[in-house]
């Protein structure tokens, strides 16, 4: 049998608009061509911003365009205790450490640096450094929050040439026309937080562990994700986690070729449904039967 496995996985922080329906269009007739599986994954680890009516209004439009998905759904909330022994890991390996400034801090510093780093694909790359032993004591003393970065030093250290050698293979189209052998730049992001102050995990290390524990073999999304997959490779690689192919495909634009976001209203499935559109208008829209 055929071993493909994709998954749509949203975050129910709004209602599912038309970019959303493509790219659930997208993955599922994926799947559906080669006789492969569909998944969906509630990507609701920011408990401040999803809501549980957002995560049943997305059961709601999914069946209402017509798609069907394997039960029981993944969700994220409920896996909380799988990141943190992820990220125990990757601190055994030693390639993380306690970032303890606030957001103004890390800005305060990048903005006095000689030199003004790049933006990466998360705003300024920051890479910083551990506190010493003494220091950190005293800020755990204290219970100061702190967050987990990825040491970008620490993990080229830890892979060696292997570092070097992080690849992915895109069968889609990345935003600069990437396509084919990719080689993998995690350092673009500076040192990421994997593990924010107030959550314990990120997107990062939630999505990677996830797509592992799913069995995904096709990770296929949208375009604005594409470099998060430079980053998802070093994890993949320090977890001892496969590696999928990526398949990130175009994003849709409004009449003013604007990105359609959760804020416009108007392009929502429900307020699409309410204006008598049918599912079929959708999916005959993106060319899809
Ligand atoms: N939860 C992410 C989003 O809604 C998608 C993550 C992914 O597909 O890797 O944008």
């Amino acid at each position: 049998m055929i071993n493909f496995v994709t998954r749509f996985a949203p975050s129910p922080t709004g209602y599912l608009h038309l970019g959303h329906a493509f790219s659930a269009l997208t993955a599922y007739h994926a799947a559906r061509a080669v006789g492969g599986r569909f998944l969906l994954r509630i990507e609701d680890i920011d408990e401040g911003r999803c809501r549980p009516e957002f995560e049943d209004a997305i059961y709601e439009d999914l069946e209402w365009l017509g798609l069907q998905w394997e039960t029981p759904t993944r969700l994220q909330s409920t896996h909380f205790n799988d990141y943190a022994a992820a990220l125990e890991q990757l601190r055994e390996k030693n390639v993380v450490y306690r970032c303890f400034k606030t957001r103004k801090e890390t800005a305060d510093e990048i903005a006095r640096a000689p030199h003004l780093p790049p933006d990466g694909p998360e705003g300024p790359q920051y890479f910083g450094a551990p506190l010493t032993p003494m220091e950190e004591r005293s800020r755990l003393t204290r219970g100061d929050a702190y967050a987990w970065r990825l040491s970008i030093a620490a993990a080229r250290d830890f892979l060696g040439p292997a570092f070097e050698r992080l690849s992915f293979i895109e069968e889609g189209l990345g935003p600069n026309g990437e396509i084919g052998f990719v080689k993998a730049k995690p350092e673009i992001f500076g040192d990421p937080v994997i593990a924010r102050k107030d959550l314990g995990t990120s997107y990062h290390l939630a999505s990677v562990f996830d797509d592992a524990v799913q069995g995904i073999t096709h990770v296929i999304r949208g375009q604005d994700l594409f470099y998060a997959a430079h980053l998802h490779r070093l994890l993949q690689t320090l977890l001892d986690l496969p590696e999928p192919i990526y398949r990130h495909h175009r994003l849709m634009k409004d009449k003013n070729g604007r990105r359609f976001s959760k804020r416009d209203q108007s392009i929502t499935l429900r307020a699409q449904r309410e204006a008598g559109v049918k599912p079929s208008d959708i999916r005959h829209s993106f060319d899809f039967r």
